[in-house]
């Protein structure tokens, strides 16, 4: 399929969700890394109101912080909605800021995943970007999913090659994350991110040399159920 195919059809998906199946009910939820700004760009063309949901977990790059803000701003976001973890948790969980160092997993259930499920509270579908090219886990994804809390998680640019992200970038002039320029093809927290070396995958750089290749909320159980657990 030609990549102005892709985004056709990626845009009619798109707006048949956001206006019409979930109409008030469904989030975007952006990382506004490397390439976010494509489905950013795709949604705020169809609803500049659409919350978009960002987490800050308190590690992330200041550049990261610059984009998100620059890049709202230029395309018109008007519910940007910041989603950070709780204080009284980290105060006991990692007091010293450093759990990342020693349980990963626990680090990234406290920032992420817990921060994500209450921000997601009042919606019943949510958008994400990940892509199959990204690779690991990923190379299987379905373009709609069915959480293991009851909410739809859509992935509109599952089928989306490099060449068609690179292209949509390019067709409308958007700016690309600051450290795209230093080799980071995927941008996390300072801690668990490095720059991608030659050849490899687009990931590689997230939590390396730990085994660790997701941050939990892609294939986390729902808060509640990880309560009554
Ligand atoms: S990516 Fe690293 S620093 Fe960020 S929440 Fe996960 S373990 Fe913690």
């Amino acid at each position: 399929m030609s990549s102005e195919a892709v985004i056709d059809s990626t845009g009619a998906l798109l707006r048949t969700l956001i206006r019409e199946r979930f109409a008030g009910r469904i989030a975007l939820v952006s990382a506004f890394g490397a390439e976010s700004a494509v489905l950013l760009h795709l949604a705020a063309g169809i609803d500049p109101g659409l919350p978009v949901i960002f987490l800050d977990t308190g590690k992330l790059f200041p550049e990261t912080l610059a984009y998100r803000d620059a890049l709202a701003a230029r395309l018109g976001l008007t519910d940007l909605r910041i989603a950070r973890p709780d204080p009284g948790l980290l105060g006991i969980a990692d007091p010293a800021g450093s759990l990342w160092r020693r349980d990963p997993d626990r680090c990234c259930d406290l920032r992420k995943v817990m921060p994500l499920d209450a921000a997601l509270a009042p919606f019943d579908a949510w958008i994400s970007g990940r892509k199959r090219f990204q690779g690991g886990d990923r190379a299987a994804l379905e373009a709609v999913e069915f959480g293991t809390d009851w909410r739809i998680k859509i992935n509109p640019l599952a089928n989306w090659t490099e060449a068609d992200i690179d292209a949509y970038f390019a067709r409308h002039d958007l700016p690309p994350h600051p450290l795209r320029a230093a080799g980071y093809r995927s941008i996390g927290c300072v801690p668990c991110t490095r720059a991608a070396r030659a050849g490899e995958a687009p990931r590689a750089g997230r939590w390396d040399g730990s085994g660790k290749t997701e941050c939990g909320i892609h294939n986390s159980p729902s808060f509640a159920e990880r309560a009554l657990a």
